[in-house]
């Protein structure tokens, strides 16, 4: 069976927009799955309801064959959900260690010494082959970098299932190779990629499946091997 399974999902946000109509979305376990479709598709709206940002309005959601509720974010994270946001959600002047272990001090007002947020961040760096300064500041760290530090986060933290929104957008051609390189290792050590993208040829690069919407109804889910040239 699936890994994640999104069955039937209609999102209507309170203003009436229909974003999402009776969409269907099955992850399997392992592999790299795009989500495409044109502006105003319903990506970013899908995407939501898988991290808990957003509760779907209609449909179910079952991670390894059991209905789960994702209320917000944390509950997302607990279940092995990890996201990458397009816009970071990391502190610009702390450094990359102390952005790593935020929110997860042992209990409340109690904090991880700097030593050990370092060690955990170096340790975590060092199992995925990713290379940081945990002593550096966020805000003196290139794109790539501050996305890197976006993904160590999202693994310190048990990611299984990994969600990338559009994560080639901010990147140079040479920080893209890198992390398409990145994501095929950490896909060789069992985790499973969502890949939002509206860029086909980077999909046909990288993922295993794409599922394309149009507005807010599935297209149609495809085997990369079987996308034709001319799309
Ligand atoms: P995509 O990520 O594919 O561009 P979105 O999920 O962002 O698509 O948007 C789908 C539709 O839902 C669009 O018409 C968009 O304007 C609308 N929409 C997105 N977010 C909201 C919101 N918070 N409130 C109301 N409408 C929204
Ligand atoms: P992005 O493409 O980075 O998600 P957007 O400008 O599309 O940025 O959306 C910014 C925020 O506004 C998102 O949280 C989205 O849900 C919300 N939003 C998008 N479209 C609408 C809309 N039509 N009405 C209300 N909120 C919206």
């Amino acid at each position: 069976g699936a890994l994640l399974e999104m069955r039937n999902i209609t999102k209507v946000y309170p203003n009436g927009v229909v974003a999402n109509q009776n969409v269907q979305f099955s992850l399997q376990e392992g592999e790299i799955h795009a989500i495409a479709g044109e502006n105003g598709a319903g990506k970013s709206t899908l995407m939501k309801m898988m991290f808990g940002m957003e509760e779907p309005s209609e449909g179910e959601i079952l991670l390894k064959g059991k209905q789960i509720k994702l209320g917000n974010p944390q509950e997302a994270i607990a279940l092995g959900i990890g996201m990458v946001h397009q816009h970071f959600m990391l502190v610009p002047s702390f450094t990359v260690a102390e952005n790593m272990v935020l929110g997860m001090e042992p209990r409340r007002g109690v904090g991880i010494h700097y030593a050990e947020a370092v060690r955990l961040t170096e340790e975590t760096a060092r199992k995925y082959n990713l290379s940081v300064n945990p002593r550096a500041k966020v805000e003196d760290l290139s794109v790539g970098m501050k996305q890197k530090v976006e993904i160590l986060k999202a693994l310190l933290r048990g990611a299984e299932i990994l969600i990338l929104d559009e994560p080639t957008a901010v990147l140079t051609p040479q920080e893209t190779e890198e992390l398409f390189r990145e994501l095929k290792l950490l896909k060789q050590k069992g985790h499973t990629i969502v890949f939002i993208s509206h860029k086909l040829k980077e999909v046909k690069e990288l993922c295993d499946r794409i599922t394309i919407l149009r507005g807010g109804r599935t297209e149609g889910v495809f085997n990369i091997a079987d996308v034709s040239e001319q799309e």
